[in-house]
């Protein structure tokens, strides 16, 4: 087919859809380009939507990205909206198309074929799910109804945890309702492993969001008022005038699934690295496939932005330079899930795989870093701590995964090293990055540098680890190194006192046939306590992330 010929239809003009039109036209000026949405509107933010129901964002039209006329005018490219594509003919290499507001069918012949159907919203089949005031969020349409509906409400239930989940939670509290959150699992945001999701629950609870965990939501009813009972697993009833169900979404397949199109095991479509189905005249972008994760090396459904984005790039340049009869050329490298979400003035972010994910997968060559270091240095006023957690391979120290918690300068630390793991880096190339630092931005030694060093500390054998899921469970001397004030404070039960300061004149004090275990506030003393009884021939090892992650590991229910 010469280049001038070819047609690309397609399907879903939001994040995949949109980029991979913007891109084809960049490659190609003679190609016909044509994008078909059955919503009202294209390229529009998605992620924007809550903070519309918030009132953050206030006017509807900067949710709109790019409107069908600048697809026309900018980039010559034909957008027809509120038009459903019903059916594929693989055979003639057809579409079928229908006008949703004349009802008018026809087809249309393409060269070759993007599908960026998204996913939709899972709505379980519940008793009353079909209620009046039960909402999920994906459109502009979706985040309107929600805004009216808001307007006679008092009271909302919010259905799941996740990203959508407690984005809904933060902006429905700040147009002063009342805030229950309702989550099966025993923590809220599952990319986190649970020692750190306990951070993102505190900090909705300090904000007025009552968390109901490890619930189940069994059913709805209506009250004879017009508001809503939300039947809870635990035996709970709440009372309220809207729900929102942010409960996940699920791959939008009908299309692909009637025209025989290969779908993997997670229920998403096959793709190879170039975004190409089984059938070569056809692609596919977005929520809508499944694509392989980079630490784990199996096939995930990760629905977020800037993969779908970055998708529809690689798809259209596969298929000009397909049609050109060269090589494709520029692959995708796969996900690792780097994801960032804002609560209530907290950040939480990671990137590549969490514990539960590599426990879930059978990985168990890892080893898990706490630190809880400042976000700049603590002589610079306004100094927060970032929680980070770092796993790593005990083998060859590649980096596995990374969270953080903080009121700054978060994503910052993730994005690192979000591209260090995509380049296959390991501690050992974090401990020597070099970063930006001027005291109001970082330390000479930044919080990755010192995630990095940590790790390289250990599997150097300089810094041996204690599991924080062991304590308790074995026979240790558990040394608490900080001074005899915090220690009063509060410490590990079975802890004894011996303050850093102290501790090179009380050696006789250690036990000669029990392993020495030592913790402190943050880790960084006793981390000098580690090194200087290394040097006195006693077998030590540090609890990472000291008191504070012990914290965190209590209110998780993860200790014995
Ligand atoms: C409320 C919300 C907040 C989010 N926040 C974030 C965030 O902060 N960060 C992040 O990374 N991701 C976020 N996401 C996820 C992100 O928006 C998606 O991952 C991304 O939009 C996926 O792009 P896509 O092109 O695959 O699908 P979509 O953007 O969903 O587009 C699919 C389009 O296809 C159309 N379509 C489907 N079937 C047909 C058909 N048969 N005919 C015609 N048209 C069809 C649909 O109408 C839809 O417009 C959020 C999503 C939501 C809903």
């Amino acid at each position: 087919m010469e280049q001038s010929k070819r047609r690309i239809l397609i399907v879903g003009g939001v994040a995949g859809g949109a980029s991979a039109a913007a891109r084809a036209r960049r490659l190609c000026e003679r190609c016909e380009i044509i994008v078909y949405d059955r919503g009202p509107y294209v390229s529009f933010a998605n992620c924007g939507l809550p903070y519309y129901v918030g009132d953050v964002i206030v006017e509807e039209t900067k949710l709109l990205v790019a409107t069908p006329e600048l697809f026309k005018n900018r980039f010559n490219i034909d957008v027809h909206t509120e038009t459903e594509v019903t059916g594929i003919d693989r055979s003639r290499q057809e579409i079928e198309v229908r006008n949703l507001k004349t009802g008018e069918t026809r087809t249309e012949r393409y060269d070759s074929l993007v599908l960026s159907t998204g996913a939709k919203a899972i709505r379980p089949p519940l008793p009353g799910i079909d209620s009046p005031g039960i909402f999920v969020l994906r459109t502009i349409p979706d985040s309107r109804k929600i805004r009216d509906a808001v307007q006679n409400a008092t009271r909302a239930v919010v259905v799941g945890g996740g990203f959508v989940g407690l984005e809904m939670a933060e902006n429905l509290r700040h147009r002063g309702l009342e805030v229950t959150l309702i989550e099966m699992a025993d923590q809220v945001m599952p990319p986190l492993d649970p020692e750190m999701a306990v951070m993102v629950a505190d900090r909705l609870e300090e904000n007025g969001v009552r968390l109901r965990l490890g619930a189940g939501v069994q059913g709805f009813e209506e009250n004879t008022d017009g508001s809503l009972k939300v039947k809870a697993s635990s035996g709970e009833e709440l009372d309220t005038d809207l729900v929102i169900l942010a409960i996940g979404v699920t791959p939008e397949t009908s299309l692909f699934e009637s025209a025989g199109l290969t779908l993997g095991e997670r229920g998403g479509v096959q793709v190879d690295e170039y975004m190409q189905t089984n059938d070569p005249n056809i692609w596919a972008v977005g929520d809508v496939v499944e694509i392989q994760d980079v630490v784990t090396k199996t096939r995930q459904l990760i629905p977020l932005a800037g993969p779908a984005n970055r998708q529809g790039r690689v798809a259209a340049g596969a298929i000009i330079r397909e049609a050109q009869g060269k090589e494709k050329r520029i692959q995708f490298r796969g996900v690792q899930a780097t994801a960032v979400c804002g609560i209530f003035d907290l950040t939480a972010a990671s990137t590549g795989a969490s514990e539960k994910m590599l426990n879930r997968q059978g990985i168990d060559d890892y080893q898990a870093v706490y630190l809880h270091p400042g976000n700049h240095v603590g002589y610079y006023p306004g100094a927060t701590s970032i929680h980070i957690k770092l796993l790593f391979s005990r083998s060859d120290g590649k980096i596995l995964g990374a969270q953080a918690i903080g009121e700054s300068g978060v994503t910052r630390r993730i994005d690192v090293i979000a591209m260090a793991i995509q380049m296959g880096g390991t501690v050992f190339d974090l401990e020597e990055s070099e970063l930006c630092y001027a005291p109001q931005f970082g330390a000479a030694k930044d919080p990755v540098n010192l995630a990095g060093m940590i790790a390289a500390n250990h599997l150097r054998g300089d810094l041996p680890l204690a599991d924080w899921k062991e304590l308790g469970t074995n026979n240790v001397d558990l040394i608490d190194v900080r001074s005899p004030a915090e220690f009063e404070r509060g410490h590990i039960p079975g802890a004894k006192n011996i303050p850093l300061e102290t501790l090179r004149g009380r050696l006789s004090e250690l036990s000669d046939n029990k392993d020495t275990w030592l913790v402190c506030g943050v880790g960084q003393r006793a981390y000098y306590a580690t090194r200087a009884l290394m040097q006195n021939d006693i077998a030590v090892k540090n609890l990472s992330g000291g008191m504070q992650t012990y914290q965190t590991f209590q209110k998780a229910g993860l200790l014995p």
